[in-house]
């Protein structure tokens, strides 16, 4: 079957898969999505034999329908090899009762990767498919683990630029290191004088600037991006959740056909879309649990129905869900209300007012994980089986103990592992031992080798002796001329 995309908010523009991922967003503000979703066309007793490869091509071929089987193929091949340092790619591990799915075995050593990898692939392709000459130039803002992943994704992809803002302050050292040690000829990294949202407000700016984007146009560039709004971003995501399954078939644990938990740590409510879409087209899902950390706004929306981010930003040590606006709550609240009147209407009121009210259905459930839960968490969960969790991770693991104790529902739980603990180590140390609090950033790599007695992720290693390629800091007012100057 062919399935087309569309708007969140009622443009009439149908498109298909290729020219949505091009396109990043719909005109009319909307994010695509599928006309509808489409049923998995195999046996589902089948997935305990596909690998990684196989499997994301049954899936994706049922959703990214204009794509060949040829095409689809090579951005698999492509993507999923041994930039991952397990030929499972995504790995399911049991520490004491918890199934962890470590979604951290890629190049930046964060779940961005599971997408990342492959976007580069998909958008070159795409812009083949559908004859677009000019260069591809990504711009992304990020607050540390998007920019990274997307610079190693399309470091060196023909056709394609790159250039990442992040704020001068606002990111971790590693996370800094990561990116400003990158190589590629075709990358650019800029340090933001400001914060997160002073970068995101700068580039979105570029992208509804007519008149920049046709002088560029005439020079041989077009603008798109990477961040979790392509749908080029997300139906990669919903492959790791059958896998996940046909994991947990394979040990043992649960029988094929048995409905399974998933807990996932929520920032922008990408991640746990793509297990509402794999659970649409067939995969035997019970609750999808929702961990949020002090930025709780979608655990008050999920319980109460108000959505408010009239409220205080807490800096966490999770920063990688340190958010309020979940840009792919949108796709849900389309997908339930069945009504892009009805979305666009809840979009209105949250640009207006920064609240909208709105019942979800009893599919989803959630938790949340204060600092000090969170700290906890690593702590007990490594003293009691010696398995070491990232901050992220440790926000579902808590929150998943937290649903335990208030639901009584016993349905087999697999925890959504978003980030390897290096990538957190000073916090995860601190978790730890108190004895850790202060310890220097990379030093901190080191010990935790010791007390994790796993190896030190290659992608980071020795990450502050690398040379430094990328020192440019700019005001935001610059970021125009800065891209200007670049492509010229
Ligand atoms: C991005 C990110 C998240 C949040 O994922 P969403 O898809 O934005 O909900 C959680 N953990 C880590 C480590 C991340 O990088």
């Amino acid at each position: 079957m062919n399935i087309m995309f569309k708007s969140t908010r009622g443009d009439k523009n149908h498109i298909t898969a290729s020219q949505a991922i091009v396109k990043g967003i719909a005109d009319d503000g909307g994010l695509y999505v599928p006309e509808s979703i489409p049923k998995i066309d195999f046996d589902l007793g089948e997935i305990t034999h596909f690998d990684y490869r196989e499997l994301a091509y049954r899936v994706l071929r049922l959703i990214l329908t204009d794509y060949t089987e040829n095409e689809l193929r090579y951005c698999i091949n492509s993507a999923y090899d041994e930039k991952f340092d397990t030929p499972l790619i995504a790995p399911l591990v049991k520490a004491g009762k918890a199934n962890f799915l470590e979604l951290f075995h890629g190049r930046t050593i964060a779940f961005k990767d599971m997408a990342l990898s492959i976007l580069p692939y998909l958008l070159k392709t795409a812009a083949k498919k559908n004859g677009v000459t000019e260069e591809i130039v990504i711009l992304t803002a990020t607050s540390g683990d998007t920019g990274k992943a997307a610079l190693e994704g399309f470091a060196d992809v023909e056709g394609t630029r790159i250039i990442v803002f992040y704020p001068e302050d606002g990111v971790s050292d590693v996370q800094k290191a990561q990116m400003v040690t990158q190589k590629g000829a075709n990358t650019c990294v800029a340090a933001i004088k400001g914060n997160f949202d002073d970068a995101q407000t700068a580039v979105k700016k570029i992208f509804t600037d007519n008149e920049f984007k046709a002088e560029l146009k005439s020079k041989g560039f077009v603008f798109s991006s990477a961040n979790s709004i392509n749908i080029g971003r997300l139906a990669p995501q919903i492959v790791y959740y059958f896998y996940a399954y046909a994991q947990l078939v394979d040990a043992g644990e649960i029988k094929m056909g048995d409905k399974v938990n998933f807990t996932v740590p929520t920032g922008n409510f990408g991640n746990i879309l793509a297990g509402y879409y794999a659970k649409q087209m067939g995969l035997p899902v019970n609750k999808l649990i929702c961990a949020s950390n002090d930025n709780k706004v979608l655990f008050d929306f999920i319980t109460t129905g108000d959505y408010d981010i009239n409220r205080e930003f807490i800096v966490t040590v999770s920063p990688s869900m340190d958010i309020l606006i979940s840009s792919n709550l949108e796709r849900l609240l389309y997908h339930i209300s069945g009504s892009e009147a009805k979305t666009k209407e809840l979009m209105d009121a949250l640009s207006n007012g920064g609240k909208y009210s709105f019942k979800i259905n009893d599919e989803f459930a959630a938790e949340y994980a204060t600092i000090e839960d969170t700290f906890d968490a690593i702590n007990s969960l490594y003293t009691e089986t010696g398995y070491v969790m990232d901050t992220h991770t440790a926000v579902a693991y808590s929150s998943y103990q937290k649903y335990l104790k208030t639901s009584q529902d016993n349905t087999p739980n697999i925890i959504v592992s978003t980030a390897s603990p290096y990538k957190f180590a000073k916090d995860v140390l601190r978790a730890i031992d108190d004895k850790y609090d202060g310890i220097n950033p990379f030093e901190a790599l080191e010990v935790l080798y010791d007390v994790s007695e796993t190896l030190i992720p290659e992608p980071i290693k020795d990450i502050d002796k690398r040379e430094i390629i990328h020192k440019t800091v700019i005001d935001r007012a610059e970021i125009k001329d800065f891209v200007r100057g670049k492509l010229n």
